[in-house]
C-alpha cells in the first residue's frame, strides 16, 4: 500500500473546520487555557499539534487519541473535566467515498489498528467489501483515520 502523500493531507487539514479540542476539554476550554503547549508535548502519541489561535487541537491525521490523560495531568490550568464523569468527546469515523474495499482492493489498515474491534468488512461479489463501524464499540480514538491511505474516514461528531 503506497503511504499517505502530505500535500493531500495538508489539503484535507485545510477543507476541515476548525480541529477539535483536546480530550476532556472544558465547555470554556478557551478561556482556561492559556496556550502553554505543555499538553502537546506531553502527548506521545503525535495526535495534539499547536492549531488554530495557539489552542491544542486534535490531528486525526497524525495519529489516533490514546485517552491516556497525560494532556490532563500535565495542565495547569484545569482546563479539562476532571473526575471524567464525561467521554472524552462524541466524535466517531464517517466513511467517505472511495473506500479501497469497495472497489475490490484488498485493504483492511483501518480494521487493522481498530483495538476495540468496532470496524467489520461484508463482502460482496467481486471481491469487493463493505466497511461498517460497530458505533456502540467505536471508542471514537480516531486511530483507523490515520492509518487509512486514501483519507476517506473523517472524525464528526455523533448525531
Ligand atoms: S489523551 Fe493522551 S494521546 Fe490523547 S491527546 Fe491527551 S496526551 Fe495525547
Ligand atoms: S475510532 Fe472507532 S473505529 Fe476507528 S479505530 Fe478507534 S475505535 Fe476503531
Ligand atoms: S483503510 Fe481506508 S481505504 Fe482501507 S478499508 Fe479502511 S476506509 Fe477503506
Amino acid at each position: 500500500m503506497s503511504g499517505v502523500d502530505p500535500e493531500r493531507r495538508g489539503l484535507l487539514r485545510g477543507r476541515q473546520a476548525a480541529l477539535p479540542f483536546p480530550p476532556w476539554a472544558a465547555t470554556d476550554f478557551t478561556e482556561r487555557c492559556n496556550r502553554c503547549n505543555a499538553c502537546i508535548r506531553a502527548c506521545e502519541s503525535g495526535v495534539l499539534v499547536r492549531g488554530d489561535g495557539g489552542f491544542p487541537r486534535i490531528d486525526f491525521t497524525r495519529a489516533g487519541c490514546h485517552f491516556c490523560a497525560a494532556c490532563v495531568d500535565v495542565c495547569e490550568r484545569e482546563a479539562f473535566d476532571v473526575p471524567f464523569t464525561n467521554a472524552p468527546w462524541t466524535l466517531r469515523p464517517r466513511l467517505a467515498d472511495g473506500c479501497l474495499a469497495a472497489r475490490g482492493v484488498v485493504c483492511r489498515a483501518c480494521e487493522d489498528v481498530c483495538e476495540a474491534a468496532a470496524i467489520r468488512f461484508q463482502p460482496q461479489l467481486g471481491g469487493r467489501a463493505i466497511l461498517q463501524i460497530d458505533t456502540d464499540a467505536c471508542t471514537g480514538c480516531g486511530a483507523c483515520v490515520a492509518a487509512c491511505p486514501v483519507d476517506v474516514l473523517m472524525m464528526e461528531e455523533a448525531a
